[in-house]
């Protein structure tokens, strides 16, 4: 990095980088969540002068928005945390199995502190726009504080659950009382004690925040369109045994990542389908490990009828033993989907919080919301009278906060436009027609169905990689072509035709957006990091260099 490159990467506390920022990067990335972070880090360690661009007055990106009461991950923190730094990993040690949402946003921080990462972003910096010009392959981005910022290379790491969604009521605006969405919610502490809250939505993070809400609030009213299936998490303080398992475990686990992971599609395939008396066995011993595990029970649980139906029956059971009246327990069980074709849920009492006299379910599939009147809501059957009112009402997941910005590539394509039959992208990294762009997890890319952290740390790598080779070889652009985007595009969804995703109305084929493509975006392939290192060493097959 020569001094000028130093100069530019100001830190955003100094007086200077509170100005808007102008001038030239030799790279920007869009986003100070886990993805943007490593990613920083890489290109600052490539020799790049780079600047981040952060909506967030933080770091963290989802971890900083979810801060929802009962906000925590649903894969193992051991397991959800990068793993490029040993020395990270040695240090910091996480309190309880599955990390809530404040611990998880301290480790954000402290990553951010201990490689020195904050004075490269701008934030309270939210993109608006990023325009791609032929004549010098650079991106122009620019923000609502002003910034205009030229650079070579552009990644988006907006992440895939960014743009929240809230559905438009009739009286919304009338409403007496605070109206919260679980992902954008407030700094201070809300205090629900003695209200009567309504909760509109039961994925995630409604499962989540129910139980939270309902140990303080007067009485809870839960708004479900939809049951969701939730496996228990059986969460609790991590022990040091757990941490010397995982260390033990942790070459084998790095080897396996390296070797690729296998995928649904690809490790379905053959499988045999277990006696019924043998998945049940592994199905108590699942629930009884908690967490998400209980659907990678057996290879084909997600392609296989049979053994799904199974699954399915295994955890309605469970439901219904958990909760005490069978009115309410036949309406929490989840009949529309096979088990976990929608998002599996990870829950604290999920289902113990209907046996409480303060929390009431209401079917709006049965009776939908009519209106939000200013004390409470409407349905077609009846009133509620509420204090507050939590919308659990999710994402406009994978290509949300991508379309948010004013994004145009070659020729002025806008990304909407490229976008407009569904979100695409070559690798789920790169889109035709958008040279020198790159997506972490975007659609097409293991992403939503992978460990996110991992996957995020697979794309960082690659794109790294792809920097490097491009400015070692003098290219000044590379742009993945249209052919090669098709094709991967066509394999994603081929595999995932051979399994039962395509059943559920999730947010996954975009089904939870009204007019949204219906296009599933995860890639559920195997070996999706060698297929991604065998094109980049075969000289970036599927790409254009110039
Ligand atoms: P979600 O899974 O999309 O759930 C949204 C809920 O709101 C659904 O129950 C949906 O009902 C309901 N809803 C939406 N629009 C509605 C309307 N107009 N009227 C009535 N109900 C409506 O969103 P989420 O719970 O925020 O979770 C999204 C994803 O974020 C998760 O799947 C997960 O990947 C991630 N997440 C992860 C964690 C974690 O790791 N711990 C926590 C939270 C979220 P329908 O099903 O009928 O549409």
């Amino acid at each position: 990095m020569t001094s000028r490159d130093r100069e530019k990467n100001v830190p955003e506390g100094s007086t200077a980088a509170r100005q808007p920022l102008t001038g030239d990067v030799d790279a920007v990335v869009v986003g100070a969540g886990f993805g943007g972070l490593y990613m920083l880090h890489r290109l600052r360690e490539l020799g790049l002068s780079v600047r981040g661009f952060e909506a967030a007055d933080g770091v963290g990106g989802t971890w900083w928005w979810n801060r929802y009461p009962g906000a925590r991950c649903d894969l193992p923190s051991l397991y959800y945390a990068y793993t490029w730094s040993e020395d990270l990993s040695r240090e910091w040690r996480w309190s309880e199995r599955y990390a809530a949402q404040p611990e998880i946003l301290a480790y954000a921080d402290h990553v951010a502190d201990r490689f020195d990462l904050r004075g490269l972003i701008a934030f309270g910096a939210r993109v608006l726009a990023a325009i791609f010009d032929e004549a010098t392959a650079l991106w122009t981005l620019e923000t609502d504080r002003g910034d205009r910022v030229r650079a070579r290379w552009c990644v988006m790491a907006t992440g895939c659950l960014s743009a929240p969604r809230a559905p438009q009521f009739p009286g919304e605006e009338t409403f007496r009382g605070p109206r919260l969405h679980t992902g954008l919610w407030p700094h201070e502490a809300v205090d629900f004690a003695g209200l009567r809250v309504g909760v509109i939505g039961t994925g995630s993070s409604g499962i989540q925040a129910i139980p939270r809400i309902a140990e303080q609030a007067r009485r809870v009213t839960v708004f479900q369109r939809t049951p969701n299936f939730s496996l228990p998490a059986h969460n609790g303080p991590l022990g040091d045994a757990e941490i010397a398992d995982y260390w033990a475990r942790r070459p084998k686990y790095l080897k396996m990542l390296k070797a690729g992971l296998p995928g649904v599609a690809a490790h379905a395939e053959g499988a045999p389908v277990p006696p019924v008396e043998e998945q049940r066995r592994v199905y108590e011993e699942m629930w009884a490990i908690g967490g998400p595990v209980l659907v990678a029970s057996f290879p084909n649980l997600l392609t296989d009828e049979a053994v799904n139906a199974a699954a399915s029956d295994f955890v309605r059971e469970k439901i219904a033993q958990v909760v005490e009246d069978p009115r309410i327990a036949a309406r929490l069980l989840p009949h529309d989907h096979p088990i976990g074709t929608k998002r599996i849920c990870v829950d604290t009492d999920y289902y113990q919080t209907f046996n409480r006299p303060n929390v009431e379910l209401a079917d709006i599939r049965a009776a939908p919301i009519e209106a939000i009147t200013p004390d409470g809501l409407r349905t077609t059957e009846r009133e509620y009278a509420l204090d507050a009112i939590v919308y659990a009402t999710g994402f406009d997941a994978v290509s949300g906060a991508l379309l948010a910005m004013d994004i145009r590539g070659a020729g002025g394509v806008t990304l909407r436009e490229a976008w407009a039959d569904g979100p695409r992208a070559y690798l789920g990294l790169a889109v035709a027609g958008f040279p020198n762009l790159f997506v972490l997890a975007g659609p097409g890319s293991p992403s939503v169905l992978s460990n996110m952290m991992v996957s995020l740390e697979e794309h960082v790598d690659w794109v790294t990689g792809c920097i490097a080779d491009m400015r070692a070889g003098g290219y000044t652009r590379i742009a993945a072509e249209p052919s090669a985007q098709a094709a991967w595009v066509a394999h994603v969804k081929d595999l995932a035709d051979r399994s039962l995703f395509p059943r559920a109305n999730s947010w996954y084929v975009g089904a939870n957006i009204p007019g949204k493509p219906r296009v599933f975006t995860a890639y559920i392939g195997g070996g999706y990091r060698q297929t991604c290192e065998a094109v980049a060493a075969g000289g970036y097959e599927g790409f254009a260099l110039a």
